[in-house]
């Protein structure tokens, strides 16, 4: 099991290659993310303003590099209804040690701006692990999901568009919706199971609290730096 480590030595400003990921316990995991348009200008904290588009290929980028199936907007500090999600090639857990870039399995990729979730099969499914990027290293099975959706969305060209999705995409995409209403996946269980990660969430909210220690200072730096040009 993994636990994140204090928080070390950001570089924030300009375009970053990855954005660094908001953990648990940060305000903006809980917020209602807003609309957005395709032509919007977005400000990730920390960092230039860039199009949606750049933004959504950073966040690709982030979400491949840790390693995750799916990475919504507020998960990097930015408060509007996108995600992305990937779908590889096959479900099957990663052999130890394997080592095989994740890039050579997309079977495709998914950018969702404003996406509406319609559920076509109330059947609740249980059967898969889920995890979030959010909250490193805790899994659980058990998280009821429908088992087959339709999402209606907007592209990066500005088109209308709707998906059906089912089992394991499915559950992604209600996964990264939800993230946009401010919840989370354990939200969906006992509150027991919470109790049971007690000690790893004060962790991972620990390294929550020292990240955006970290870009405050940054930030009030920058400020003044303007003022003194
Ligand atoms: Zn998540």
């Amino acid at each position: 099991m993994t636990t994140p480590e204090p928080t070390p030595t950001l570089s924030f400003g300009g375009k970053p290659r990855i954005y660094p990921m908001r953990l648990y316990g940060d305000p903006i995991l809980r917020r209602k993310a807003k609309p957005l348009q395709p032509s919007d200008t977005l400000h990730v904290p920390g960092y230039e303003p860039q199009t949606v588009r750049q933004v959504a290929d950073t966040m690709l980028e982030t979400m491949f590099e840790e390693r995750g199936v799916g990475l919504a907007a507020p998960q990097i500090g930015l408060p509007v209804r996108m995600f992305v999600a990937v779908e590889y090639e096959d479900d099957e857990e990663e052999k130890e040690g394997q080592e095989k870039p994740l890039r050579s399995r997309v079977l495709r990729e998914y950018v969702m701006l404003n996406p509406v979730i319609k559920v076509l099969d109330k059947k609740k499914d249980k059967s898969y692990q889920e995890g979030c990027l959010s909250i490193p290293g805790i899994y659980e099975e058990g998280v009821p999901r429908a088992r087959r959706v339709s999402v209606s969305y907007t592209d990066l060209d500005g088109q209308a568009r709707t998906l059906d999705a089912e089992d394991y995409l499915a559950r992604v995409f209600q996964h990264e919706t939800d993230h946009l209403d401010g919840k989370l996946f354990l939200d969906h269980l006992p509150a027991e199971i919470t109790d049971e990660h007690r000690r790893d969430l004060l962790k991972i909210q620990q390294a929550s609290k020292n990240f955006l220690h970290h870009l405050t200072t940054w930030e009030k730096q920058r400020q003044h730096t303007r003022e003194n040009l």
